[in-house]
């Protein structure tokens, strides 16, 4: 046989990647969003748009000294592998945690993860077959739709505050293509809305769950953060109060330190019944084995020392901010702009008048006021909030947030006050 020793170059398309991304990839794909939102670094932009933590509540300098008697004194567990569960004293005291929100854990009932993000993940990893459904509220949270598409799910729509649709009519849905898999709730101040599941809506969804024999995977991520009104359960906790047992309870739990502690530490959890919390670690160990074990023993340092107070001063700072946007809405928006009023957690959602359009607002708003913000539609699996919009007040100064909204009302000039 001959041998060709410079074979002609294959002509690839313009670009030699794309054709060869896995099918799952397809719905992995930057959006233009992101790349507008790429302008909120410039000088004078007022950014209601990230949703990210406030780094002044950062415990700075307990963490230094964490890190510091870390090294000193434990180097050698601190800067070693360890086993995918997590580190045992964080996982005592996360354990400890959930009981206080009425949920009896044990150690075997926690993973600990890199972010609640990585649970998303790896629940998503574990259920989802491509075509299986995953049933969400319209909107959510727009990474767990990122999280869940790489499973190339289909999506059906949550509605228990309207008490539901018929189990049956999930299941006809899904049965196009697999099965009804998961329901996925944010159910305390949720990202993007900032509201809160009643009481009411919480018992709807664990009968729907019930009905369809699915697990729920509730995300607590800002559950902490409540300004004001009485406590909810947690859904984990009215499942295991059904079931009689965590280990016998439907509900999936994720937790997070990002906005209680610091998001830069990337630990959060998942509790659920041992036999998944079993299932997961495998998952966790083909993943990327273990959590930085130095991270962990940092964020165990702050959490048996500050966990309350950390707590006590984001709610102080936030709510004062909530209320300086409430403030300045009510104060400038036209009456034909709707928010919603959360009694906790980092946003208000924005319902604009019908027939506006939150992607166009949000190119003029960077244009023509300086002003940033996430349109709703990003967070819709369905397509739909055209004329909605996610503000943030958790980044800005309180009278930033004022000259904010005052800026981004004098974009609706013409609409009657
Ligand atoms: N869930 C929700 C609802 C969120 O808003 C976020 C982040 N903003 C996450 C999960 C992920 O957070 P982390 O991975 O930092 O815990």
């Amino acid at each position: 046989m001959a041998i060709v020793l410079n074979p002609p170059k294959p002509r690839y398309s313009r670009d030699f990647w794309e054709p060869r991304y896995a099918r799952r990839a397809e719905r992995m794909k930057a959006s233009e969003i992101r790349e507008l939102l790429k302008l909120v670094d410039r000088p004078g932009v007022i950014s209601f748009a990230g949703g990210i933590p406030d780094p002044r509540l950062f415990p700075a300098e307990e963490a230094a000294k964490a890190y510091a008697a870390a090294l000193s004194c434990s180097a050698a567990t601190a800067l070693q592998y360890s086993v995918s569960e997590g580190y045992a004293p964080l996982i005592h005291w996360i354990a400890a945690h959930m009981t206080r929100l009425g949920v009896p854990a044990s150690p075997e009932n926690i993973l600990v993860t890199a972010g609640s993000q990585q649970g998303l993940d790896f629940v998503g990893k574990l259920l989802l077959n491509p075509n299986d459904t995953a049933v969400v509220a319209a909107p959510t949270y727009l990474g767990a739709l990122q999280a869940f598409s790489a499973y190339e799910p289909r999506y059906d729509t949550l509605c228990p505050e309207q008490g539901n649709r018929t189990p049956q009519s999930y299941q006809d849905e899904a049965a196009a293509g697999g099965e009804t898999k998961l329901a996925y709730v944010v159910p305390d101040f949720a990202n993007p809305t900032g509201e809160t599941l009643p009481l009411e809506a919480r018992r709807n969804l664990l009968a729907l769950a019930e009905a369809l024999a699915i697990p729920v995977l509730e995300d607590s991520a800002y559950h902490a953060l409540r300004f004001e009104g009485a406590t909810l359960p947690s859904l984990q906790a009215l499942d295991v109060a059904r079931a009689g047992s965590l280990d016998a309870s439907r509900v999936v739990y994720l937790g997070t330190f990002s906005k209680t502690v610091a998001p830069g530490l990337r630990i959060g959890w998942i509790c659920a019944s041992r036999g998944l919390i079993r299932r997961l670690v495998l998952i966790k160990q083909a993943s990327d084995l273990n959590v930085s074990v130095i991270n962990q023993m940092a964020m165990t340092h702050l959490v048996e020392r500050q966990y309350d107070a950390l707590v006590g001063a984001a709610i102080a700072r936030y709510r004062v901010k909530r209320d300086a946007m409430l403030g300045a809405l009510e104060a400038h928006m036209p009456g034909s702009v709707r928010w919603t009023r959360p009694e906790g957690g980092l946003f208000i959602w924005a319902t604009l008048p019908q027939g506006m359009s939150g992607e166009e607002l949000l190119q003029r708003a960077i244009h023509e006021a300086g002003v940033a913000f996430v349109p709703g539609r990003a967070f819709f699996h369905d397509g739909g909030g055209a004329n909605t919009i996610r503000l943030s007040y958790s980044l800005p100064e309180p009278h930033e947030i004022v000259e904010g909204v005052r800026r981004l009302s004098s974009l609706f000039q013409a609409l009657p006050k």
